[in-house]
């Protein structure tokens, strides 16, 4: 069994050493997910939301402790970091209420009647990223061990520390053992393991589009059952009748919340010709204000990119670019990046096109709703965006032609573990939250019983 050493990237010291799981190690969790099904839908349903209402509360009770975890394993800002963990503990009260109200229907036919069941998969493989783990790992536990399936979760071995926690928790609320398996490798191994292994029946996957698009190829020889949440380019579009202050105020955190490494990241923002220069000196000024530093402290907004690794991706976008406005970064050891603003004239640059996952923003000029909607939907990707205006048909009908999954008017908010979450396009396939969600992660069975009549 080889190690992985985590690195806080604030300090670049070394914070634990990891093994790391084999193919082998996978098979027996996925033995032992498969052995702790049946016990685990003979729970009755009451009882089964309670077991998850539990492990949601000891999430809560934990927040602080989970928080400080993925920021010393990350670097994601302490406030951030409380806040998945209470995300997390929520997204799991709400999946142990849907236990309860998940059903089929009687459907009425000729000479009997027909019943929808909706069973459970089975066992399940659930891979995360490194970017906001343990939320990730909670949007996937939650409606996957809600459905009657049990679970193996792979998480980014980078930053397994808040994951296996979360698993330690389960156990501790009750959940029977084997019913969540935490496996952490890496995804070459661990990873594709579920994704060949006959029986796991699902493959719930957050990561990249390009790994995404692998996973699906994998699936595909078993017509395994596969959901994809993966990359964006998510497009913030400023009309010149817009409250601009608020709109300047608001797009700091859309794209440098978690130093950019945020799936729904606003990184393109179009402003409308007439109000461009004035949306970017307020912005400028707004990204002043967005402090960098030691995200254990309360006041930073932003600390340091994940891993060295990815801050050297960044910068295969970020050196050379020439920028609006670059701000300092804190002296000493960490894997920091400043944040930038461009304001490309070419409009097809790769900055402008791919999902840089860092503090780097370009701003870009339209002149009309159809120009901006061409250069929105102009992308590969559509998993969210923003629409800030004060005409209300004009953000509607924007928000309607607009080729993404999660749009929000006159805010950069993108997810709300009620609501349906995902992408268009190559930013995903299925949904996550919801009560939707549970059809991903069930199969529904027709019974049709003959009545005689
Ligand atoms: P990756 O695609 O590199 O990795 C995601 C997960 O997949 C990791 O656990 C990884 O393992 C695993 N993996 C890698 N290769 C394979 C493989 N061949 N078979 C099976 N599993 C594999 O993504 P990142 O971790 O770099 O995360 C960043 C990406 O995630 C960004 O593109 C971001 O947009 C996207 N994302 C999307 C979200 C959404 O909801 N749409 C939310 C959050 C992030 P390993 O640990 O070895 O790398």
């Amino acid at each position: 069994m080889s190690t992985l050493r985590l690195i806080n990237p604030t300090t670049t010291e070394l914070i634990a050493e990891q093994s790391l799981a084999t193919a082998a190690d996978t098979d027996a969790a996925v033995a032992a997910a498969k052995a702790a099904g049946p016990g685990w839908r003979a729970i009755n349903p009451a009882d089964r939301s309670r077991l998850m209402r539990r492990f949601a509360d000891l999430i809560a009770a934990h927040a602080q402790e989970l928080g400080e975890m993925e920021t010393r394993n990350m670097g994601m800002t302490i406030g951030n970091s409380v806040w998945c963990a209470n995300a997390a503990a929520d997204t799991m009260h709400y999946f142990a209420g849907a236990i309860e109200k998940h059903g089929g229907s009687t459907l009425p036919g000729v000479g009997g009647v027909n019943l929808t069941f909706p069973e459970p998969l089975g066992v399940v493989g659930l891979i995360t990223p490194w970017n906001f783990p343990m939320m990730m790992a909670a949007w996937k536990i939650g409606p996957a061990l809600a459905a009657g399936n049990t679970a193996v979760l792979k998480p980014a071995e980078i930053t397994p520390l808040t994951t296996i926690r979360l698993g330690q928790l389960a156990l501790e609320a009750g959940i029977p053992e084997g019913v969540l398996n935490v496996v952490v490798g890496t995804g070459q191994e661990v990873g594709w393991r579920l994704v060949e292994h006959r029986d796991v029946r699902k493959v719930a996957f957050t990561g990249s589009t390009a790994v995404g698009k692998r996973i699906m190829a994998g699936c595909a020889d078993q017509v395994k059952r596969v959901t994809l949440e993966l990359g964006g380019k998510s497009a913030n579009i400023v009309f010149a009748d817009a409250d601009l202050e608020k709109a300047a105020a608001a797009a700091p955190g859309a794209i440098f919340d978690n130093s950019g490494q945020d799936c729904c990241a606003r990184s393109r923002i179009l402003v409308q010709r007439s109000v461009f220069d004035r949306f970017l000196e307020l912005f400028i000024a707004a990204a002043k204000g967005f402090t960098i530093g030691d995200p254990m402290l309360p006041t930073t907004a932003m600390g340091p990119m994940a891993t060295e690794q990815h801050l050297a991706r960044v910068r295969t976008f970020s050196d050379g670019l020439d920028t609006a406005y670059t701000s300092d970064v804190p002296d000493g050891p960490g894997y920091w990046h400043p944040i930038m603003i461009a304001t490309p004239s070419d409009p097809t640059a790769a900055v402008c096109r791919d999902e840089v996952f860092g503090p780097v923003v370009v701003v870009l000029p339209f002149d009309d709703e159809a120009d901006a909607l061409r250069i929105c939907n102009d992308s590969d990707y559509g998993l969210s965006g923003s629409i800030w205006t004060r005409d209300g048909s004009k953000a509607l009908r924007a928000a309607r032609a607009m080729e993404a999954g999660t749009i929000s008017v006159n805010s950069n908010s993108s997810v709300r573990y009620w609501t349906p979450f995902g992408g268009f396009k190559q930013s995903g396939l299925g949904r996550e939250h919801s009560m939707k969600v549970l059809d991903h992660y069930t199969e529904m069975k027709n019974v049709f019983i003959a009545t005689g009549d």
